[in-house]
């Protein structure tokens, strides 16, 4: 069989291995409190300037991410509410992307964004 993307590529692979990515939504956005980034046990996180992603092709689907994260943006695909759907797409191309360009992944808290507290409020945590 003939894979015609990169994603296609990935989604095969991990399905060969049975498991089930983790996704960060948009929910990190405005956040990045980074809890989610020490607990991880394959450094499989990647920061942009608002947000983290989850490189799904490294992801071990241990969840040891998605309880610490204090505004639940990290679920499951297979749990991801349907207005997330999209953020499936954005973890793998973003995080392909950062990790190709040699970025290493982060692995060590920092202090959330500006605004951190508030964003959290409005979400409802
Ligand atoms: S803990 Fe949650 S809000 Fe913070 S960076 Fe991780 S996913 Fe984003
Ligand atoms: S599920 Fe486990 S391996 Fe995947 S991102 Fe979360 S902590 Fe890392």
């Amino acid at each position: 069989m003939y894979l015609i993307s990169n994603d296609s590529l990935c989604y095969a692979t991990l399905n060969h291995r049975n498991l089930m990515p983790h996704v960060v939504t948009d929910k990190c956005n405005g956040c990045k409190f980074t809890d989610c980034v020490e607990v991880c046990p394959v450094a499989c996180f990647y920061e942009m300037d608002n947000q983290v992603v989850i490189h799904p092709e490294d992801c071990i689907d241990c969840m040891a991410c998605v309880d610490v994260c204090p505004v639940h943006a990290i679920y499951a695909e297979a749990d991801l509410p349907p207005e997330f759907t999209k953020d499936i797409e954005f973890n793998a191309t973003q995080a392909h992307q950062i990790k190709d360009s040699g970025t290493e992944a982060i692995t060590v808290k920092k202090d959330p964004l500006p605004g951190a507290n508030e964003r959290k409020k409005a979400l409802g945590y």
